[in-house]
């Protein structure tokens, strides 16, 4: 079963501190979700775990399965098993979908046991059927053009086929209707397993309506200032962030 560790984690943009010590720690099937307001660090963080150049790690530990995160490369950690949905996919021009996908589980698997394209080709057929999506997709642009319920579809697509331990969603929900919401979240529900860990960051509730997160972090100033059960997400949804940081002593 995965096991996910944050320890002290500490980072920077620019010289400007964001993340003040972060501590998590999730097992396997577990799905936490981390909410929080807006400029908190929730999408540093994201950013610090998959090893973004932008952002410095200045001090802290982070483990997933016994190995050290912080101390892999950008690859390493993606053929380790970690995979980030953002807000904001990329869009390449130029690159299918169906090539992109298929370097990307390349670059994850050791040199000499590349999926043979009959075998990724079947596979992918497989997933869209089970994702209700047109095969015409295999075959075009990354993003190019797709609605941003195709697009949400198509992460979802992509983290299907990557098989991924760990998998960060940073406000996938943005910006959905209810239809595009429930596609996200029963992609995440078919996924869900001992051998996978979800951090699902997100501003609102309503996502987690449809996916049921077995811990929710409060994440104010760089911190996880409070964690609880989904009752926490239900009440800062009803009341806001105020009363937490009230509770707390936490000055804007
Ligand atoms: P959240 O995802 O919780 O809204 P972010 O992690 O995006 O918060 O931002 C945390 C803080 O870091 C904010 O004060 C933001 O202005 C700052 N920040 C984020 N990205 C950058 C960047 N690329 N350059 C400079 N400052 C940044
Ligand atoms: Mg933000
Ligand atoms: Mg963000």
């Amino acid at each position: 079963a995965t096991n996910f560790v944050i320890e002290g984690l500490k980072a920077s943009i620019e010289g400007k501190e964001i993340l003040k010590g972060i501590n998590l720690e999730m097992k396997g099937g577990e799905i936490h979700a981390i909410m929080g307001p807006n400029g908190t660090g929730k999408s540093t963080l994201a950013s610090a775990l998959m090893g973004h150049p932008k952002y410095e790690v200045t001090d802290g530990k982070v483990s997933l399965n016994g190995e050290d995160v912080l101390d892999m490369a950008v690859d390493e950690r993606a053929r380790a098993g970690l995979f980030l949905a953002m807000q904001y996919p990329s869009e390449i021009s130029g690159v299918t979908n169906s090539d992109f996908l298929r370097s990307a589980i390349n670059a994850r698997r050791e040199e000499g046991s590349e999926i043979s394209l009959i075998r990724f080709i079947r596979q992918m057929e497989a997933k869209m059927k089970e994702l209700d999506m047109n095969p015409e997709f295999l075959h075009r642009y990354l993003n190019e053009g797709f609605s941003g319920g195709e697009k949400k579809r198509n992460e979802i697509l992509q983290m299907m086929m990557l098989d991924p331990k760990l998998i960060i969603l940073d406000e996938i929900d943005s910006g959905l209707d209810i239809d595009a919401l429930k596609i996200v979240a029963s992609g995440v529900n078919a996924m869900r397993s001992e051998d996978r860990g979800f951090l699902i960051i997100t501003h609102y509730q309503r996502l987690l309506n449809y996916i049921n997160p077995d811990f929710v972090h409060v994440m104010m100033q760089g911190r996880i200032v409070k964690s609880g059960g989904p009752e926490l997400s239900e009440r800062l949804e009803a009341e806001g962030y105020d009363w937490v940081k009230e509770e707390l002593g936490i000055e804007d």
